[in-house]
């Protein structure tokens, strides 16, 4: 039977949110996570598990990667970089290759046994602080509104609510991947990551998954026209230079990043409304973040357990806690700008 009164809401069911309320649960605190689609749901990504974020599982959810919400090849070896120049550099690191739907729901089901509530199909369509608590605007006008001691807003990419809250633009790139069945002369254990400015403004990829070939370009959403020129031009260069054939494309799907910069600013919120993951701009270079998602998850739920009636303590627990999350996503910044010019 679902609770009618929660500690606090979190908005979205990807792992920063899982994250969150997993660890909120565990603390004793009743938790409902609202996701505005069914689940599972289905997320555009390359689904590269690195050796960093299978540890965070381990940590936080005490358990591995089953089998079960990964796809082949099983096992990732690491990236490739192409830089700008053509200069390629390897970095071995052993991870997973995941289907994110199965992934993220994994993270979720653990949420729930620790106590977590879901309920999917409904969105967060707006939240007033009231000093002394939050009202949060459902979807589902059955449910009406909820009063709660904090809203997480783990939202992702497009971040509705928070541009709603703060009141600022859209900042983010395009990504258009297809899945085509073929041959190619890659390693399918890699994750290839092409930096040559004529395929994309951002980076262009290549990854296996269940058998299908992956490639994938990004613009500015400024850009987004020339998706199509990026996109041939990487196609021609991949049948040229690693033997590309393509006999036929499954499918494919344009999604949105955020605009990562290398001078990131995180927004945190504050008073009894945070931000965690994606839409805080917890995001490492070349759209690895899933890691720091969870990590910040992490991080915002062990500062509202720790000071629960103390917003502006929250606060500045959270900014704390995140202090190595941010310098690690600033050293791979330094490791990308090391290989690119741009
Ligand atoms: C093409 C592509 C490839 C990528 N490849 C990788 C990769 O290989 N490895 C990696 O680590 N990262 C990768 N990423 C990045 C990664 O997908 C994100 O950083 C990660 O999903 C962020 O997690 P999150 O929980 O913060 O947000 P999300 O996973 O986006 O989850 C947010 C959830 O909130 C829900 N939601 C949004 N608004 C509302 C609302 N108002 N009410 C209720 N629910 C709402 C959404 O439906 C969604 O389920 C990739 C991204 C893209 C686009």
């Amino acid at each position: 039977m679902r609770n009618d009164t929660y500690d606090i809401i979190i908005v979205g069911a990807g792992p920063t949110g899982a994250t969150c309320a997993k660890i909120l649960a565990d603390n004793g605190l009743s938790v409902l996570v609202v996701e505005k689609c069914k689940l599972p749901r289905y997320k555009s990504c390359s689904g590269m598990i690195i050796a960093k974020t299978a540890g965070l599982v381990k940590e936080y959810f005490d358990v591995e990667i089953p089998d079960g919400v990964k796809c082949t090849p099983y096992d990732n070896y690491g990236m490739v970089f192409v830089n700008d120049d053509g200069k390629e550099y390897k970095f071995e690191q052993r991870g997973f290759n995941v289907w994110r739907s199965e992934f993220d729901n994994f993270l979720l089901s653990k949420a729930k046994e620790s106590g977590a509530e879901v309920i999917d199909g409904v969105s967060v369509i707006g939240c007033e602080d009231l000093g002394d608590c939050v009202e949060v605007t459902l979807s589902d006008r059955d449910m009406g509104k909820k009063r709660v001691k904090y809203l997480i807003d783990c939202e992702g990419a497009m971040g509705v609510l928070k541009r709603k809250l703060l009141n600022c633009d859209k900042d983010f790139i395009v990504t258009y991947q297809a899945f085509y069945d073929g041959k190619i002369n890659l390693d399918p254990h890699y994750f290839y990551a092409y930096l040559q400015p004529q395929f994309s403004e951002y980076d262009a990829w290549f990854n296996v998954k269940d058998g299908m070939l992956v490639l994938g370009v990004a613009a500015e959403r400024n850009s987004i026209s020339k998706i199509k020129e990026y996109n041939d031009n990487f196609i021609k260069y991949m049948q040229s230079d690693h033997g590309l054939k393509i006999d036929k494309k499954i499918k494919e799907e344009k999604w949105i990043m955020p605009h990562i910069r290398r001078d990131f600013n995180i927004d945190y919120g504050n008073g009894r409304v945070f931000f965690a993951g994606e839409v805080a701009g917890f995001l490492n270079p070349m759209g690895e973040g899933i890691s720091c998602g969870m990590e910040s998850g992490y991080h915002l739920a062990k500062a509202i357990s720790e000071n629960l009636k103390a917003p502006q303590k929250i606060l500045t627990a959270y900014q704390q806690y995140t202090t190595d999350l941010k310098a690690y996503m600033q050293r791979q910044w330094n490791l990308v700008s090391i290989m690119s010019k741009r």
